[in-house]
């Protein structure tokens, strides 16, 4: 079956309820469905679940859908389910599932009742799971988090190195990789590691013309600063970005002591504690959840209002990410950085026990985020421009919305001749 041959509109309407397709989608699932190798990249909350569910839902045979988080993939799951009245339509394969769940699981995708199969790249890579999916249809393979290949991604995993071998191993499949990294580095490993050079690659704007970038430098008030920020926009939901879990409870208790209703959440909390904070955020019992990095994937809270770094961040991606969680239903979303060379160095320090290779990836990252934090271009610019992508602060949208191009810098020289 090819794309001339399916009415994509039809079953986008029929399985999702959605009237048109966002932004991409139509061209890379017809890219898909003509069995190409595809990569997108699309920013967070830009629809790149469906460029491969539609095809999948569609297609005879089962689709294998490697992710790298339990959590996410038991979400999308529930959620293919709900499309369907089968139960059996999306499955997990991971190591937590029960002998008699692997029965069920195998006999679904065999019957060719699963369209998706939900795997994490441990799981693919035993010998077993290998084994039994030679034997069935598999209409093609979709990488989601492809950036996870890379060490020039925010997020590396090994195992997702693995991958290249085994999906030979089950025949000339089509690939999909799908990230919202957008780095030109990140892309290029990509392509070459899941060796598919030849893919048709679609990439969509980075720009979030909605969010408001400001970097403010960090003294001993930080935390007053904070407070403040927080007092002028009263019931509104927003995140708290520290590095430390140390730091994250400390935070949280200075809001709780002044009145502001916040939680924190870290990796070091236990999980139904941090299940519960997490509620609490989404639910809106609580406006602000102050949390490290562990806090946000897969987190679609429509109206975080802003996103504070109370730290900076290991590098402008992860930066990218943690503020795109503001400002998702389009509305305001203000993102706010402090910024002092000291955190730099810990950074620094924190990093230099890594090994070499490491090390060096790290720094250089680190120097983006420096050399943004100090710029006095446009931001907005800047960090597109980290993402290959041309920006002009005259015409663009959103081109006025950071402290840069609001309020320019004076250069030191320019004061000085107005002193004399
Ligand atoms: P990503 O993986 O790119 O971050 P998701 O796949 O999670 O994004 O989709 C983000 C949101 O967009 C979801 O709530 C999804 O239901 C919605 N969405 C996707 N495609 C469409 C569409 N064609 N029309 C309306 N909403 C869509
Ligand atoms: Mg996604």
């Amino acid at each position: 079956m090819n794309s001339n041959e399916i009415d994509i509109h039809k079953e986008l309407k029929k399985y999702f309820g959605f009237g048109q397709f966002k932004g991409l989608q139509e061209q890379v699932i017809k890219s898909l469905l003509n069995k190409q190798n595809t990569f997108v990249i699309m920013p967070t909350g830009g629809g790149k679940s469906l460029c491969y569910q539609l095809p999948a839902l569609v297609q005879e045979g089962t689709a294998i859908v490697v992710s790298p988080l339990i959590a996410l993939m038991k979400n999308q799951v529930d959620a293919i389910r709900g499309l369907s009245s089968e139960n059996g339509i999306a499955h997990v394969l991971n190591s937590s599932l029960t002998k008699t769940e692997i029965t069920q699981v195998k006999k679904d995708i065999t019957s060719g009742l699963t369209k998706l199969l939900y795997v994490a790249p441990e799981s693919l890579t035993k010998e077993e799971n290998v084994n039994f999916l030679k034997t069935v249809k598999i209409s093609f393979v979709a990488i989601d988090e492809a950036h996870c290949i890379s060490e020039w991604g925010h997020d590396f995993r090994p195992e997702y190195r693995n991958l290249k071998h085994i999906i030979k191993q089950l025949g000339d499949l089509p690939i999909i990789g799908l990230t919202a990294t957008a780095t030109p580095k990140v892309q290029e490993d990509i392509l070459k590691n899941l060796d598919m050079c030849d893919a048709t690659t679609f990439k969509a704007s980075f720009n979030r013309p909605n969010l408001y970038y400001e970097v403010r430098t960090k003294t001993k008030n930080v935390e007053s600063d904070i407070i403040r920020f927080i007092k002028q926009h009263k019931g509104k939901s927003g995140i708290i970005y520290c590095l430390s879990r140390k730091k994250v409870e400390a935070i949280a208790h200075v809001l709780q002591v002044n009145g502001i209703s916040a939680v924190p959440y870290h990796a070091g909390l236990d999980a139904k504690t941090r299940a519960r904070h997490q509620d609490m955020f989404l639910m809106e019992d609580v406006d602000v959840v102050v949390a490290t990095i562990a806090f946000g994937m897969g987190i679609d809270k429509p109206d975080v209002r802003f996103v504070i770094h109370h730290d900076i961040p290991k590098s402008l991606e992860s930066y990218y990410q943690e503020t795109g969680r503001a400002g998702r239903d389009g509305g305001e979303g203000h993102c706010l950085a402090y910024y002092s060379y000291k955190d730099v160095e810990k950074l620094e320090k924190f990093m230099s026990g890594k090994p070499v290779a490491e090390q060096e990836i790290g720094f250089a990252l680190l120097q983006e985020v420096v050399a943004y934090a100090e710029t006095s271009m446009s931001r907005r610019k800047f960090l597109l421009h980290y993402f290959g992508e041309e920006f002009d602060s005259e015409t663009g949208e959103g081109g006025d919305m950071d402290d840069n191009v609001r309020n320019p810098k004076v250069k030191i020289e320019a004061q000085d001749q107005v002193v004399k």
